[in-house]
């Protein structure tokens, strides 16, 4: 059989984590399990549902597990995904039995596919005697960090206490205690219990599926190998498999007025301003980045989501007349398309939250970082940005204009700008080539499709029993 039709006959049900920075890389990994000809299902919650329409070719699936208006608005997202993991078991089950019932010889359930933060789905699984893989949205470099949470819990690292920042952990080099991971949950031990049970349950799973490429990240992935003793397929960058261009993975819309504009820049020479779709930060923070980059000097375009500025609707805080004064050098939209923009040769420098899919897709395009992470696996990213990779500057110091002027400098003028700019070239170049045929990620791919193939869940026999 042809190998792009190695699926056919063989539906693969996946479910996503509901925030951006998850829904797009399950989005793209159905899409490529789709062209190896599986039929696809996608189970989602009716909070953050992805736009279906983009979709035709998939059948979608809400499960029906209510969280009220108030809970999804008030709710940070460890509470929300901690919510989720209870309120869906019941939903999940039901929807196993409605799939499993309509098996077909021509359309069987191959396995399902989960989100690691979906830990719930893993007991599910073993109850219906469906083969679980989970994939993990974040990057193996950070994941074994957060597969470390009980010995650096053991040794005192949690909660960090701020007289130890500049400590190195001796387990984890590079990494300082200030690039451990934190999240400020409205329940103080939400994140560590999260992570802890979510990593537990990837250990019970047939394999983990990466959105990053073996040459990007071998110590690290030798490393869960080792320890994991379940299958690690590094199959990324999932963005750069062939997508159709009508397929859309955001949940708010892109304005596409900035390409325009970035068509009228010098090459290499904006600064593209993005903090993904979850960080917020405070009016003060929102002013010094607003004057570091009007003081840069250099042309920006930023992307401001609603909502990102504590206690703003939108641009309230901007000074009046801010955008005018630069004689268009800035450039501002509420959501950009990302990877159009980072592709787009007057882009030279990319300045992050450092989101692994940020991350991932700069690092593609080859455009240089400034870090700036805020909470999870962000610091990791960014201290492997600028310290492993050495693709990009962290802000140091306390975020102000003069640091921010120096950051901006030191990128995309200063002497390391070359050496940076030579490793990201690099690196984006060992990302084209693992997709070709023959490439790591090629061939982590094939190794995938065989074992779901290979691993034909034993639903017959455990439909019976329920
Ligand atoms: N993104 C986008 N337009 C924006 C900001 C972000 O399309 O203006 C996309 C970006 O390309 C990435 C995702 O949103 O794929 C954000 O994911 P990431 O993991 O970087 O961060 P998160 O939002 O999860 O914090």
């Amino acid at each position: 059989m042809e190998s792009k039709e190695r699926g056919k006959g063989q539906r693969v049900i996946l479910m996503a984590s509901p925030f951006q920075g998850h829904i797009t890389p399950l989005l793209q990994l159905a899409h490529i399990l789709y062209t190896n000809a599986f039929s696809i299902t996608i189970l989602h919650t009716i909070f953050n549902s992805p736009n279906t329409s983009s979709y035709p070719h998939f059948t979608f699936l809400p499960l029906i597990a209510s969280l009220s208006d108030y809970e999804a608005s008030n709710l940070d997202a460890v509470r929300l995904t901690e919510l989720i993991n209870i309120r869906c078991v019941n939903p999940l089950k039901e929807c196993f039995h409605l799939l499993l019932s309509q098996d077909k010889e021509d359309d069987r359930v191959a396995c399902f596919i989960s989100d690691a933060a979906l830990y719930f789905t893993q007991d599910v699984c073993d109850h219906f005697g469906i083969r679980r893989f989970v994939l993990r949205t974040g990057g193996p470099s950070s994941f074994l960090v957060f597969a470390s949470f009980p010995l650096l819990k053991q040794k005192g690292y949690f909660p960090l206490q701020e007289s130890r920042l500049e400590e190195p952990v001796v387990d984890l080099p590079p990494l300082k205690v200030k690039d451990l991971p934190v999240f400020q949950s409205q329940e103080p031990e939400a994140f560590y219990k999260l992570v802890c049970r979510f990593v537990d349950e990837c250990k019970r799973s047939s394999g983990v599926i990466w959105n990053t490429f073996e040459e990007f990240e071998s110590s690290a992935l030798a490393k869960l190998r080792q320890d994991f003793s379940i299958p690690m397929y590094p199959i990324g960058p999932f963005h750069k498999y062939l997508l159709p261009s009508s397929t859309s993975t955001s949940l708010l819309t892109p304005d596409k007025s900035c390409i325009s504009w970035l068509d009228k820049q010098e090459p290499n020479s904006v600064v593209y301003v993005s903090f993904g779709s979850i960080v917020a930060i405070s009016e003060a923070e929102f002013l010094e980045i607003a004057w570091g980059l009007a003081d840069s000097n250099q042309p920006f375009l930023w992307a401001i989501r609603p909502g990102v500025i504590r206690g703003s609707e939108w641009l309230e805080p901007l000074p009046s007349g801010f955008l005018e004064n630069l004689g268009g050098r800035g450039y501002i939209v509420k959501w950009a398309p990302q990877e159009q923009v980072l592709k787009h040769p007057s882009v030279g420098a990319f300045w992050t939250h450092n989101g692994w899919n940020s991350t991932l897709e700069s690092v593609c395009e080859g455009v240089p970082m400034i870090c700036m992470p805020s909470f999870g696996d962000q610091k990791i990213n960014a201290k492997y940005v600028s310290d492993v990779w050495k693709v990009g500057v962290q802000l140091q110091n306390k975020l102000e204009t003069g640091e921010i002027e120096k950051a901006i400098r030191k990128l995309m003028l200063g002497d390391e700008a070359n050496e940076i700019r030579e490793n990201i070239m690099n690196l984006k170049e060992k990302a084209n080539l693992c997709l070709k045929e023959g490439g790591s990620s090629y061939s982590f791919l094939d190794c995938l499709v065989s074992e779901i193939l290979s691993l034909k869940s034993s639903t017959s026999v455990c439909l019976k029993s329920h």
